[in-house]
């Protein structure tokens, strides 16, 4: 109790490094991984390197070898949620390199087994679970809207048919997997939670299930595009909004609170010669959404003055959930293959930039 307290007090920002295991197939790979502290270091070798220049160390909050499961990279998270259901906002993140281990860290490897859920699922049916303990002072509804971010561009995964987009009942929608992305505006909107995309599909939902069934459609909306790295790796943001609205039975007060979980795109550093076209432009925006990313939270964590929120729309979906009352868990993953360690790197150093 007094930890959390002390963190709490200690500022919103917390920046966690998790290190994939090597795949099936690579298991006898040399790991970049010297080894992993207790208080959050973490030591990077280069094998190919000789005395000191070969190691590096880097800190974080927490360091999460290959060998931790889902349930314990989900472990700190249970606060935000609850300060979710208090009425502030919260973001979740995953970042790092095309392969590390995003989309495994915040969805999982395989929906059908809740053992290796990951922390979308989990932070719902937390969500869910804590609300209904409460059920007897604040009766709470809770909506879900999943947007992504391609070359700066905001869409909508949860597209349906219909013309009225807005609070539609998940039980009587018909929701297609369509390839017609709107373009969003994000504005400034009093019945959600200050600036927002409203026009996004909001979906009200009543359980783990509900939000299982629109992530399904939504992921298969993301747009994918084919690289050297990974046949199907992500080139856009993908950003899962679950907002919540809290009525206190006695006082009538209304909380508000929303809680982001972005699945970031992959931050490596495309080669210009290898990229050209489509390609090069997709990397560029991604750099430079991430690098406005970076600069945000550092600001943050600085306590500077001026916050340059307006240089990505990824920081400007996000600006009323990054700051202020606002809770921010940053997953870093890295990958320990040999070939990675460029970007392993690179992804410490952005890391450490915001922690
Ligand atoms: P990203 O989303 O960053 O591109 P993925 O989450 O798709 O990466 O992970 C790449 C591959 O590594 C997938 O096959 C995934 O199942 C596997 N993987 C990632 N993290 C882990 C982990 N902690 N334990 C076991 N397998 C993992
Ligand atoms: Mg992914």
């Amino acid at each position: 109790l007094l930890y959390n307290l002390v963190q709490d007090l200690k500022g919103s920002i917390r920046v966690y490094c998790r290190v994939r295991p090597f795949l099936p197939g690579q298991s006898n790979g040399q790991s970049t991984v010297d080894y992993i502290g207790e208080n959050g270091n973490i030591m990077i070798v280069n094998p190919l390197k000789q005395g000191k220049d070969a190691r590096r160390v880097f800190s974080f909050n927490k360091v999460f070898g290959t060998n931790v499961t889902q349930e314990q990279i989900y472990a700190d998270t249970q606060p935000l949620i609850r300060s979710v259901l208090d009425g502030f906002n919260a973001c979740i993140f995953a970042y790092g390199q095309t392969g590390s281990g995003k989309t495994y860290t915040m969805s999982g490897p395989d929906l059908m087994a809740e053992e290796t859920w990951g922390v979308n699922y989990r932070a719902l049916r937390d969500l869910f679970h804590i609300s209904r303990e409460r059920s007897e002072l604040i009766k709470y509804e809770v909506g879900v809207q999943m947007i992504e971010i391609y070359n700066e561009q905001v869409r909508d995964l949860l597209v349906i048919d219909g013309s009225n987009r807005r609070y539609p009942s998940i039980h009587t929608c018909h929701i297609s997997v369509t390839s017609r992305l709107y373009t969003l505006d994000i504005r400034n909107n009093s019945q959600l939670n200050g600036l927002n995309v409203p026009d996004a599909c909001l979906f009200p939902v009543n359980c783990t299930q509900d939000v299982l069934d629109l992530m399904r459609i939504g992921q298969k909306n993301r747009a994918v595009g084919a690289t050297a790295l990974n046949e199907r790796s992500s080139r856009s943001h993908s950003v899962l909004t679950v907002h919540v609205r809290g009525r206190e039975l006695v006082s009538n007060t209304i909380l508000k609170g929303c809680l982001h979980l972005v699945d970031l795109a992959g931050s490596e550093r495309v080669d210009k010669s290898e990229a050209v076209g489509e390609r090069l432009k997709e990397a560029q925006h991604i750099n430079k959404s991430l690098s406005a990313l970076g600069d945000v939270i550092s600001a943050l964590a600085q306590k500077s003055s001026h916050i340059p929120y307006r240089n990505s729309k990824l920081t400007q979906v996000l600006q009323d959930s990054l700051g202020g009352h606002a809770k921010t868990l940053m997953f870093v993953h890295i990958n320990p293959e040999l070939n990675a360690l460029g970007e392993t790197i690179s992804t410490l150093k952005f890391a450490e930039r915001v922690a």
